[in-house]
């Protein structure tokens, strides 16, 4: 059975005193990845610090600057608030992929990108956004772009004694459709084989691949073939892919299986979101 210390945390600078001065303290806020994480062996955590009813953590807003969500903020909250759904769809596919509704009840995209899967299902539409971390610590504020939020599995860009407070998309949103697109064994309630985000911005677009490199990534020769060669033929465009990945073999697909679904899947979401030609 785990053994652990637990507590529960309402004010954030008695988090940032436990997460700086106590060992193997791990803050909790869906406990989707922690929990199962600990009983796998990844995670030896002594204290659980649940930080779910930090009020600064429970923001979740739209202003003239963009649309922030507080690290609390459950998936499903994420997935059914309006100016998501209206402005930036495609963070609520995202979400909306994630395991089953009772684990989108608890889950929270903070915790996603912390566990820094490359398979977690909101870093592409994310990157896609150009989303922009905003961290909290005994230091102070700061902010990370999420490409460089992500470092490599499992890996993130936080310091001992920061959190995640919030993820902020920036305003202007992109003007144009956005999809998300996840190939998985299973259909749902699995992890992604391949997770491809299509935003389109006006007559332009931004490409983002999870599951095929140690971090999520920009398909960065596909949108330039787009983008600035004026490339038009949507299957052409997305070949250019496999220069972007370098995919792994394991559990849930082969190498060379995840480069034929990053292929088709770009394709898709161009065909989708730029019109078929
Ligand atoms: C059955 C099942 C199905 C799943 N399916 C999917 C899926 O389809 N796609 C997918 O992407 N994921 C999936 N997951 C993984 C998981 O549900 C998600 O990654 C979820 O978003 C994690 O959020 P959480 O709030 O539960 O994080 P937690 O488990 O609470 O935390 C995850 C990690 O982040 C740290 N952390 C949490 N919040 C912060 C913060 N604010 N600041 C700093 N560190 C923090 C924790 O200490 C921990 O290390 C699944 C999990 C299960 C159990």
């Amino acid at each position: 059975m785990l053994s652990y210390e637990y507590i529960k945390c309402t004010d954030l600078n008695l988090a940032f005193q436990e997460l700086e001065e106590g060992k193997q303290v791990y803050p909790l806020a869906g406990g989707t990845d922690l929990i199962v994480g600990m009983r796998g062996g990844k995670f030896a955590a002594k204290t659980l610090l649940d930080i779910k009813d930090v009020p600064e953590l429970k923001v979740l807003e739209e202003n003239d600057r963009g649309i922030t969500i507080g690290a609390a903020i459950t998936l499903n909250d994420v997935v059914n608030f309006a100016p998501v759904r209206k402005n930036i769809p495609i963070l609520a596919e995202g979400c909306h992929s994630v395991g089953s509704y009772s684990i989108r009840n608890r889950a929270t995209i903070a915790g996603n990108i912390c566990n820094a899967s490359p398979a977690a299902d909101t870093a592409a539409p994310l990157y896609a956004l150009e989303a922009i971390i905003n961290i909290t610590g005994p230091g102070g504020e700061r902010t990370v772009p999420v490409r460089e939020f992500f470092t490599g599995p499992g890996k993130n860009a936080l310091q001992k004694g920061e959190l995640v407070r919030s993820i902020h998309i920036p305003a202007p949103y992109p003007e144009g459709k956005g999809v998300y697109l996840k190939a998985s064994r299973t259909g749902s309630v699995d992890l992604a084989s391949v997770g491809v985000a299509v935003q389109r911005w006006g007559d332009k677009v931004k490409v983002a691949v999870g599951a095929v490199a140690a971090t999520p990534v920009r398909a960065h020769n596909v949108e330039k073939a787009i983008n600035e060669n004026g490339e038009t033929n949507w299957a052409a465009a997305a070949k250019l892919s496999c220069d972007d990945i370098s995919p792994i073999t394991d559990i849930r697909c082969t190498r060379d299986y995840r480069f034929h679904l990053v292929e088709v899947l770009i394709r898709r979401g161009l065909e989708q979101t730029m019109g078929v030609k």
